[in-house]
């Protein structure tokens, strides 16, 4: 059952309505197929699976987003930060789970309003380390390589994390560098190197999962060649590393999604399904909430470059639609739910 409903929630979160997918070149359904063969099981499954496993009330998780920064888009996009708070509603709700937000500074203020907008609070770091459950707090990580290893590190040993969730957070290709979906550079000093934070989880054990929608995102690795088969810019970039857009940094999970938000309300509601309690999930009318904060704090809709309420193309609606579908997906399996795991 649990499986059937994983591959349910899979289809959802891999529905692809959204005006920039054939634009830009990617083929969402081949790179789920892939994603899906290399891992043998339904990828929300997996990853709410792994969640439950490795994390105790009281636990901290790590959710981090970021797909660079730009004089276009200077706070980044509403893809990522809004996954990152419906992750943070759900792992709170689901697991008693501490959650640290972390993405460039340049996104903190969007970042907390969609946290904020989801019914988080976003506790300052002694309150956070005062409550013994259910706690939400921002951590930045700055732009450019420079430390960047160190910082992760220290993060690791202030936090130490049972899990690391990383929702539309760029990865580099093998040439280290950080790319756009459409295949041009991101210029390194437009980026915090996130990437670092895996190489910290697997040291110390840490349970990683990689959420995308492009193959240039954290996790994506797991398919790297693949990638470069299935979309034209994961071979060849447009700038002069020559390597693709595709990146190599893997994760223990790789969810592949039409929108990485969507993604991350998969696992939300897997993890409602095997928690048997739908609030787990967020609602239509939180879904609106966070996208019109993500906006109207700064984030821009990363196809238009506007702080309109959408995201990647697709309007509030759309994306409500989605909620909607899941919690119908959810509500029906607790109809007939057995702890199947
Ligand atoms: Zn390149």
């Amino acid at each position: 059952m649990s499986i059937s409903t994983g591959h349910r929630i899979d289809r959802i979160c891999t529905l692809d309505f959204h005006p920039g997918s054939g634009h830009l070149g990617s083929n969402i359904e081949a790179l789920y197929q892939e994603a899906l063969d290399v891992q043998g099981a339904p990828l929300t499954y997996l990853a709410a699976k792994g969640l439950i496993d490795t994390v105790s009330e009281g636990d901290t998780v790590f959710v981090i987003t970021g797909t660079g920064i730009d004089k276009w888009c200077p706070a980044g996009e509403t893809d990522g930060p809004v996954g990152c708070a419906a992750l943070a509603r759900g792992l709170t709700r689901a697991l008693g789970a501490k959650v640290v937000a972390i993405c460039e500074d340049e996104m903190a203020v969007p970042m907390k309003a969609t946290l904020m907008a989801a019914g988080e609070y976003v506790f300052n770091e002694e309150m956070f380390f005062d409550m013994p459950s259910s706690a939400v707090t921002f951590e930045p990580f700055p732009l450019g390589p420079e430390k960047a290893r160190e910082i992760a590190e220290e993060l690791v040993k202030k936090y130490q994390p049972k899990a690391m969730i990383f929702v539309e957070r760029l990865g580099p290709n093998e040439a280290g560098v950080y790319h756009f979906v459409t295949g041009t550079v991101n210029p390194p000093k437009g980026m915090s190197y996130g990437h670092h934070l895996v190489d910290a989880a697997k040291e110390n054990g840490i349970f990683t999962i990689g959420i995308g929608d492009g193959g240039n995102e954290i996790g994506f690795g797991k398919i790297h060649s693949k990638i470069q088969e299935i979309v034209e810019v994961g071979r060849t970039c447009k700038c002069p590393c020559g390597k693709g857009m595709a990146t190599v940094t893997d994760t223990d999970v790789l969810i592949a999604a039409s929108i990485s938000n969507w993604g991350a309300y998969g696992i939300v509601a897997m993890l409602a399904y095997f928690k048997n309690d739908l609030n787990i999930l967020h609602d239509e009318e939180t879904e609106y909430r966070m996208i019109e904060a993500c906006a109207l704090n700064g984030c821009l809709d990363g196809l238009f470059i506007k702080p309109i309420l959408s995201v990647d193309g697709v309007p509030v609606s759309g994306n409500q639609a989605i909620v909607t579908l899941l919690r119908e997906t959810v509500k029906k399996a607790l109809m007939h739910y057995e702890r199947a795991f």
